[in-house]
């Protein structure tokens, strides 16, 4: 076994129920994501466009991509055909146009809403009033060809587990006081997308069900 088979073995056997793994292959190459895939990976996290059509091209049709970055509007179309789900949705215009997209291919895509929760003000991502605000104006129950599918964060990049935990732990009070209120009939909204390569263990402990884990598996990425 390879290092990457390897990682994925570590972390995939020691997940609980329910909780899925993210490969996340950004500035990988392909050989790399074809390894992954080779021990039974087959959800990537890609967070450019053009890269994400590049690979999608060449790997095996099965991969289930999913756009974990800040998606542009006017490139939506290009992955609209395939992907798989998109995880950081952070307004009403982005998802307006994924729906319209959606539409076009006659799909419906599994969207998380981004909930903005670390102190960074660089991040991307509602506050917690406008994706609350958002959801109880309903207008996205008008949009058939998304499904809202859960919420999405980001930690603080800091060593202080107790942030990190906290952080994580708001994002999840927020994604079960949402689905009381909004999604009481709907099963598909279930989805905690939160954890990285140094927090996904706090983030499990926290709720989620998607880690997106980069460099632990496939090394540091060289930018
Ligand atoms: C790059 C990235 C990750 C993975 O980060 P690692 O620290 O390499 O595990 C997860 N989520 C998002 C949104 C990313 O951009």
């Amino acid at each position: 076994m390879s290092h990457i088979q390897q990682e994925i073995k570590t972390i995939t056997n020691a997940l609980p129920e329910g909780v899925r793994l993210v490969a996340v292959s950004k500035f990988n190459p392909e050989s790399a994501i074809q390894e992954a895939y080779d021990c039974g990976q087959r959800i990537f996290g890609e967070s450019q466009v053009q890269e994400l059509q590049r690979k999608q091209e060449i790997l095996p049709k099965d991969i289930q991509w999913h756009f974990i970055g800040h998606l542009q509007t006017n490139k939506v179309k290009y992955i609209a055909p395939y992907v798989a789900m998109i995880h950081a949705v952070d307004s009403e215009k982005l998802l307006l146009e994924i729906n319209k997209q959606a539409e076009k291919h006659q799909r419906i895509i599994p969207c998380l809403l981004q909930l903005h929760v670390a102190q960074e003000e660089t991040k991307y991502g509602f506050s917690e009033q406008e994706c609350w605000n958002f959801l109880k104006n309903g207008s996205w129950k008008d949009l058939k060809h998304v499904m809202i599918s859960g919420i999405m964060c980001m930690a603080s990049n800091v060593d202080d587990n107790k942030q990190i935990k906290s952080e994580f732990h708001r994002a999840y009070e927020f994604f079960l006081k949402a689905k009381s209120e909004f999604f009481v009939s709907q099963p598909t909204f279930c989805e905690c997308s939160w954890g990285m390569s140094h927090d996904y263990p706090i983030a499990i402990q926290e709720g989620s069900t998607l880690i997106r884990v980069g460099s632990k598996i496939f090394g540091e990425r060289k930018y």
